[in-house]
């Protein structure tokens, strides 16, 4: 599972290093410095919602999301991967998820300063992967607090050392549910199981009914389990479809969606569970598991972020096949 995570992390360098390179001549020479509302950002040139393939979608009373457009790995390093969030209160904003590095976090404040003047007052973390939180630089950088969950700090400098090997960790640690005040606006984070052992947070605005599920929701993309566990997140978007059966889900990776997208990607995991455990019955090897399932189903062949289906295998195949077969 290492090694596979390692092939794709290489791969992804490798790209964002021959984009780089390219870059490299512009960017570096021709930093802007702008003004932002209070704030004063290294904006890159060229850098738009356009070029990063990023659409903003009003998804609730002045709450937004930027939703990402891209494939997986992105073409080049400033094409977001995730989405983010932005929360407007009544005497401040709330950021989720300000992308994988600082342009993009930089990009992010100025598409704020657009809609309001209110200052930034706090930057969640969904979870630790670099996707998500490459782009706190910019956000430090503003001296802006960011919260993340359980072991984030350590796991983003120890396991995100390859993709984010300086990054800007949370100086705020939640270790229970919690509630941020923005003026009478109220989010309600929740922590979660599932995708990334021990720093899943969902962040729900009650007025709008609206989730950010962070990576607990794929939408029409597979999702990423190497670090996950399948069973507690099959729970996890149980418990998440009956809670939030009403709202409006802004998922980490995929276009907006609701409770019927979380039973989605539940249906998906349970395929992949019964799949694994089929292979237990029959005593299938890992490499003979694998082989056997190799074709995407007819039903998941739209989905993007295909590279992570034969990982996605090898997760059900470790986490389940390998488990003992009294476990229901
Ligand atoms: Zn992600």
């Amino acid at each position: 599972m290492e090694k596979v995570k390692k092939i794709i992390l290489q791969q992804m360098n490798h790209l964002w290093r021959k984009s780089l390179a390219l870059l490299v001549g512009t960017v570096v020479s021709c930093f802007l410095v702008i003004g932002i509302q209070s704030y004063t950002t290294a904006q890159e040139p060229g850098l738009t919602l356009e070029t990063s393939l990023l659409t903003l979608e009003q998804v609730g009373d002045n709450v937004y999301a930027l939703i990402s457009d891209t494939d997986y790995p992105p073409a080049n390093e400033n094409i977001a991967i995730c989405n983010a969030g932005i929360i407007i209160g009544d005497d401040g904003v709330l950021i989720i998820d300000p992308f994988q590095n600082e342009a993009l976090g930089n990009l992010l404040l100025s598409e704020v300063a657009k809609l309001t003047d209110l200052p930034v007052k706090y930057v969640l973390n969904t979870h630790y992967h670099f996707d998500h939180t490459g782009g706190n630089k910019a956000i430090q950088a503003q001296e802006i607090p960011i919260i993340g969950r359980g072991t984030i700090r350590e796991d983003m400098l120890v396991k995100n050392q390859e993709s984010d090997p300086t990054p800007a960790v949370p100086n705020i640690i939640i270790d229970d549910d919690s509630t941020i005040w923005l003026g009478d606006r109220v989010i309600e984070l929740e922590e979660v199981a599932g995708h990334s052992g021990g720093t899943d947070v969902v962040a729900y605005i009650p007025d709008a009914k609206v989730l950010f599920a962070g990576d607990i929701l794929f939408n029409q993309k597979f999702p990423y389990t190497a670090d996950g566990d399948i069973l507690k997140w099959e729970a996890t978007l149980d418990y998440l479809s009956e809670k939030y059966s009403d709202a409006t889900i802004v998922p980490g990776h995929g276009t907006t969606g609701d409770r019927y997208s979380l039973e989605s990607l539940k249906g998906y995991l349970y395929e992949l569970e019964l799949m694994a455990r089929k292979w237990q019955e029959l005593g299938l090897s890992e490499a003979e598991a694998l082989e056997s399932a190799a074709e995407i189903p007819e039903a998941y062949q739209d989905y993007r972020f295909q590279g992570l289906y034969p990982i996605n295998l090898k997760t059900a195949y470790e986490q389940i096949t390998l488990k003992s077969s009294s476990n229901p």
